[in-house]
């Protein structure tokens, strides 16, 4: 029987395919009693899933080419090497006899016992085995439970074109999860601001987040859902099915249709130029910025670079990785921003530079993080620095929120500046370096950053977390997400006054600049720089070169003076219409 569920539209497009579930929240695993008759049985299983984990194991490192980086293999050595440690082999067999109860639990508390152990040790290196431990717990886990491991070396042909269903998802599980070819995921948990719901519109996955998903979907139910509306059908009759194929072919044609746009220079319909940049979070996203003939890239985050792997990129790494993201750009300009880890953007090897924060979102995230941590952020300054001899690039802090933060960069861009005069290494010593505005205190301050800085970027995705007290990640919250609301759209216009009075280019690079719904009243504000998702560049195209911003001259004041969002609503819907 058809049944509907709906969480929030967080990628656009509809997607048709069979469910797939991934749970991997150890934190949901439940003690069962076993009887006594079925305790070798239990054992057995787990045995098995040992087995199974170390058969996985060999199997991807004789898959890996010769050439590959020997950390590489040594880190699949050592989860080899645990994996015939007593610790995780025996311990648990005997804790199910002991208590007898399933080895998932058993598993679950020798990984708790160990985690404490590890927690305790003063070395940071050492701190960050039990981010092994915790991976090979997960392998044989995901056996116990005859779950799909989902792993950067391998095609597993059951992902291809299904619908993934999972408690959440990190940002580096939903890369590993395009590669496998999906054709949408849902997740319980997460907002559509959460970086992994941005990730997705990047990618161009659908997905929707914050849905109750129904227990009563079985593995490999025919699925339909739509990341606009948050929709997600359960069992369609073949009516609906072909209902939504119509719509998403519909969709299609109304995409291509704007392909005419590629090649029109972005103007207003009174003749003012519009910068139309792109956001990219890998080197693969600028095929697509490229396709849609974006001016440049106004937001590299760089931090994707480090995730999905335990070891850091090294200067020389990301130096390399740079120049290729240049090469591939082609002249176009690149705006590298800094490391932004931290909070919801976590990666295995952060454990080496954080304890576990009760609120990560006002924690040591991104340039705190850098500035604390100065031989990490100066391997990544030399490096976008040495890049910068090769094309034209931007540097860019993000979550600077005071005098301080500034200064602090601003010497270590000098330091490493003269450390590369110093050996004769070349870069642009012009090179701009902007800051992101994404806290109310530095939209508040945006005129001192504007006389220190070259360029401003407005992080609407953390600016309006932080204005309005809701976390990214928290579903709960998401009805409070709101770019219109009075106190936000002030901070955005202080921030694009200041610009404009220190004579310093302003660009919006958070997904407000992405809404269609927003463009008219951006431009209206006077934002002439826009940075979003490749997917959408020629649907804020098809708004900007359809404006006349003469005409917003009256009914922009009249919006920004409403201090209630009925009234804001009512203002916006006469200039969707004008
Ligand atoms: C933002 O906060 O708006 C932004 C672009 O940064 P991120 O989404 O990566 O936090
Ligand atoms: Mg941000």
């Amino acid at each position: 029987m058809t049944e509907l569920q709906s969480g929030y539209g967080a990628s656009p497009g509809i997607a048709i395919g069979h469910a797939l579930r991934i749970e991997h929240n150890l934190t949901e695993v439940m003690e069962i009693a076993i009887p006594a008759e079925g305790i070798e049985d239990e054992i057995s299983r787990f045995r098995c899933a040992v087995r199974l984990a170390r058969q996985q194991l060999r199997e991807i490192r004789n898959s890996i080419p010769g050439t590959t980086r020997a950390d590489i293999t040594d880190f699949i050595d050592t989860h080899l090497l645990m994996l015939e440690d007593s610790m995780l082999t025996l311990a648990p067999v005997e804790l199910i006899r002991q208590r007898h109860c399933n080895a998932e639990w058993a598993l679950k508390s020798q990984r708790d016992d160990l985690a404490s152990v590890f927690d305790e040790m003063d070395d940071p290196y050492l701190r960050t085995r039990k981010d092994d431990v915790d991976h090979v717990v997960k392998r044989i886990m995901q056996n116990l439970l005859k779950q799909e491991t989902l792993d950067a070396n391998t095609i597993n042909p059951d992902f291809k074109d299904s619908i993934i269903l999972s408690h959440d998802l990190t940002p580096a599980e939903t890369i590993l999860l395009q590669h496998q070819g999906i054709a949408g995921f849902v997740t319980e948990t997460g907002g559509p601001l959460s970086h992994t719901a941005i990730l997705a519109r990047n990618l161009g996955i659908p997905a929707i987040t914050g849905c109750q998903i129904s227990r009563s979907i079985q593995e490999g139910d025919l699925l339909i859902m739509d990341g606009e509306t948050g929709q997600l059908i359960q069992c369609p009759t073949e009516a609906v099915v072909k209902d939504y194929q119509k719509r998403h072919r519909n969709e299609q044609r109304r995409r291509t249709s704007l392909n005419r746009l590629k090649d029109e220079p972005t103007i207003t319909q009174d003749g003012i130029p519009i910068s139309l940049n792109a956001n990219i979070d890998r080197r693969e996203d600028v095929r697509v910025a490229r396709r849609y003939r974006a001016d440049g890239i106004g937001l590299y985050r760089t931090e994707f670079l480090f995730m999905n792997r335990h070891d850091i990129p090294d200067e020389d790494e990301q130096y390399q990785h740079y120049c290729a993201v240049i090469s591939s750009l082609r002249g176009m300009p690149l705006t590298i921003r800094t490391l932004d880890l931290g909070a919801d953007k976590g990666a295995e090897l952060l454990n080496h530079y954080t304890h576990q924060s009760n609120n990560p979102a006002l924690g040591l995230r991104a340039i705190r993080l850098c500035l604390k941590h100065s031989d990490l952020f100066c391997a990544q300054l030399r490096a976008i620095l040495r890049a910068s001899a090769k094309g034209k690039v931007r540097l860019m802090i993000p979550m600077l929120s005071n005098d301080k933060e500034l200064t602090a960069v601003l010497q270590m861009i000098e330091q490493v500046k003269d450390s590369l005069l110093a050996s004769k290494i070349p870069f642009d010593d012009n090179i701009p370096i902007g800051g992101m505005i994404e806290v109310p205190a530095a939209a508040l301050s945006s005129s001192l950053f504007a006389r220190h800085l070259d360029f401003l970027s407005i992080g609407t995705n953390d600016l309006i977390q932080y204005t309005l007290a809701i976390d990214r990640m928290d579903d709960e919250v998401t009805y409070l997400y709101d770019p219109v609301h009075p106190s936000v759209l002030r901070l955005i216009q202080m921030t694009i006054d200041a610009g404009k009075s220190s004579d310093v280019p302003v660009s919006m690079c958070g997904e407000m600049a992405s809404d269609t719904r927003y463009t008219r009243l951006l431009l209206g504000m006077g934002l002439a720089d826009f940075s979003v998702p490749p997917s959408v560049l020629l649907e804020v195209k098809d708004v900007i070169t359809n404006t006349d911003i003469s005409k917003l001259d009256k009914i922009i004041p009249a919006l920004l003076s409403c201090d209630n969002s009925a009234d804001i609503k009512t203002h916006l819907k006469k200039i969707s219409e004008l």
